[in-house]
């Protein structure tokens, strides 16, 4: 008995605390825990963690089959690691067939494909690439091979059927090509296959790796960017590529396959922050460890179809994040193509030194860098992104090298109400609201960009309101203007009858720190100090080379910056921070920022405006030195 749990799992992201909105810590005897202590039992949880024990269950004979096959290249012969492997593979074979004797899960969401042995096909198919790459490891054992015998033959046609069914419902019937999903059936599909071959049966007859090439070819933009714009589902499906390509020949790929490979993992090492963190633009865990496995195997993969991947700053801080509790799997997956490694995974030779800024054009991100490419800021003026975007546009997110002092929060498991009623919404987001409600789902523009600027706008993220934000990063500062003008100066959406009605709207700009912020005001201006690291705690060590973060903020018009307690990042929303809301109560503001790190060196800022508005900010230094910066009409 190995501990393959006798049941369905249903939808891992019901493993969430409906009081805290933290991801649920293992069970614990009856119990589904919450860090904060609650004790929570019963459905939807148990159905949950039915998830997780069957991922473990697969990954643990993945990782076993492989480290026999790593060590029988080394001549040593471990039995224990194979059998143990073969004894999984078989209990989950015995567990499906019963399963799917009794039908389709009926724990599904309506909006879900549905599966098997789990509520969604998604996750059927997740668990089949990772189980099944076990089976093709073990078989290339002649006394592992025959002990996997006719109910894992059964287990994989029978997975095969339900994800060929399901891409059936989604590509044709539903006529949705480019989902995400897709490509996790195609990795799925592959998969099966191989481990089929690898036993002795036949495979399907489908050109599974040809669909793999096709959703690349649909679902990819000239930038490199995953169509949804997500940092997480763009990872998610270059992922299903890398591992649905498992045992071809990187120079046989198609051309234009290859090359969009090749742009989505430039599309990460040029997202990264300065010590590797990947920014979790949109819908995606902030910091959970699964993810940081997948992100591992993204890096070993691709560095195996390209000999100089740009992604060894991603692999160091995702091995930094997972710790000493990695279990090593990754670093198993050796040989995953045949023949050489392609050589450039770059348009071009990768530069020497310090990254550049980075526009990228579809998604709508634009990553601004100091020129030792300590800091960045990301600006995000892109499409919506589907139903895994957020209403966050015109958003400024400030990363350091081992700090995120404004990063994109992510959000909690989809469970949680928090992913929809905070995190998800304009409130959680460094973005500008009006009259407190959300932003409407838009697109925004980028109206000019260099190494050094970004001037993007938005026309129809609030209705009535034109904004633009405009970024300067000098060798001292980052420059942050925020433009929002209501199109018709004599509206005045306060309620009748108010006696404090004032005859504009409430525009606010949110700063939404990680970290534990200190506001305070000085004459019509504010400073703030943005901590070096997450717990704030000046009696600990800092990560290497992190900094505090110096904020000066002035507007045009009369204004509140208010701190309040709020919420941080979503990998634990019950934690408060201090936030700020800076509000103009008008039909026009500019709110001006100078962003610093290290040391406080802005002494002011002067804004000086014209008939038609702000015109040129005046940034002056302690060190006496002062730049005029003319701003974009
Ligand atoms: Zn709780
Ligand atoms: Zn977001």
């Amino acid at each position: 008995m190995t501990g393959v749990q006798h049941a369905r799992g249903g939808w891992w992201h019901d493993y969430v605390c409906p009081t805290h909105g933290t991801e649920l810590d293992p069970r614990s005897g009856d119990a589904f825990p919450c860090r904060y202590g609650c004790r929570l039992t019963g459905e939807p949880f148990a159905s949950a963690w039915t998830v997780y024990t069957h991922q473990a269950g697969a990954r643990r004979a993945r990782l076993l089959a492989h480290r026999h096959t790593s060590a029988r290249a080394c001549g040593v012969v471990d039995t224990a690691d194979r059998d143990e492997a073969v004894r999984i593979v078989a209990e989950f074979a015995e567990v499906y067939a019963d399963i799917a004797a009794a039908g389709w899960s009926t724990q599904s969401e309506p909006w879900m494909l549905r599966g098997k042995l789990f509520a969604q096909a998604l996750t059927e198919a997740i668990w089949a690439v990772q189980l099944a790459d076990a089976v093709a490891e073990l078989a290339t054992d002649d006394m592992a091979r025959p002990a996997l015998g006719g109910p894992v033959v059964s287990l994989l046609t029978g997975l095969l059927a339900t994800i060929t069914s399901a891409r059936q419902t989604l590509v044709v019937d539903k006529n949705d090509p480019t989902s995400n999903y897709v490509a996790w059936i195609d990795a799925a599909g592959t998969t099966l296959n191989r481990a089929l071959l690898a036993l002795g049966h036949a495979d399907d007859g489908q050109d599974w790796v040809g669909r793999t090439v096709q959703h690349a070819r649909l679902a990819i933009g000239a930038d490199g960017w995953e169509w949804e714009g997500s940092t997480y589902y763009h990872l998610f499906v270059l992922r299903a590529y890398l591992l649905a390509l498992r045992g071809t020949e990187p120079a046989a790929l198609p051309a234009d396959a290859a090359e969009r490979l090749a742009d989505m993992v430039r599309v990460l090492a040029d997202l990264a922050a300065p010590d590797g963190t990947l920014p979790m633009l949109h819908d995606g865990p902030y910091d959970r460890v699964p993810a940081h496995l997948e992100v591992l195997e993204v890096c070993v993969l691709a560095r195996q179809l390209w000999a100089d991947s740009p992604l060894g700053a991603v692999e160091a801080a995702t091995r930094r994040s997972l710790g000493a509790g990695h279990d090593g799997l990754e670093d198993l997956l050796t040989g995953w193509f045949v023949g050489p490694a392609l050589p450039v995974a770059t348009r071009g030779a990768a530069p020497a030194g310090p990254r550049p800024s980075a526009l990228f054009a579809n998604a709508g991100y634009a990553v601004l860098r100091d020129p030792g490419d300590t800091w960045q800021a990301v600006l995000d003026a892109g499409p919506h992104g589907g139903s895994h975007g957020h209403l966050d546009k015109l958003g400024l997110y400030l990363y350091g090298t081992g700090v995120a002092w404004q990063p994109a929060p992510g959000v909690p498991p989809y469970a949680s109400t928090l992913r929809r009623g905070y995190y998800a919404r304009t409130l959680a987001h460094p973005t500008v609201r009006v009259d407190d409600l959300d932003q409407l789902p838009t697109t925004g523009q980028v109206d000019d960009f260099s190494a050094t600027r970004v001037v993007a706008s938005a026309g129809d993220a609030i209705a009535g309101v034109f904004l633009r934000r405009e970024l300067v990063m000098t060798d001292d500062y980052l420059l942050d203007i925020v433009h929002a003008v209501a199109d018709d100066p004599t509206g005045d959406t306060d309620t009748p009858g108010d006696a404090d009605a004032t005859g504009g709207r409430r525009i606010t700009l949110a700063l939404r720190p990680a970290v534990p912020l200190t506001v305070t005001a000085e004459g019509g201006a504010w400073r703030t100090t943005w901590a070096a690291s997450r717990h704030g705690d000046p009696t600990q060590e800092p990560a290497p080379g992190a900094a505090e973060l110096h904020g000066f903020h002035r507007a045009t018009a009369p204004a509140v910056l208010l701190a309040a307690p709020g919420r941080g990042p979503s990998d634990d929303p019950a934690r408060t921070l201090t936030l700020a809301d800076w509000t103009v109560t008008g039909h026009e503001a500019w709110f001006v920022s100078v962003y610093a790190p290290g040391t406080a060196v802005v002494r002011d800022v002067v804004l000086h405006s014209g008939a038609a508005g702000l015109t040129i900010v005046t940034v002056l230094l302690a060190d006496e030195r002062s730049t005029d910066h003319r701003v974009t009409r």
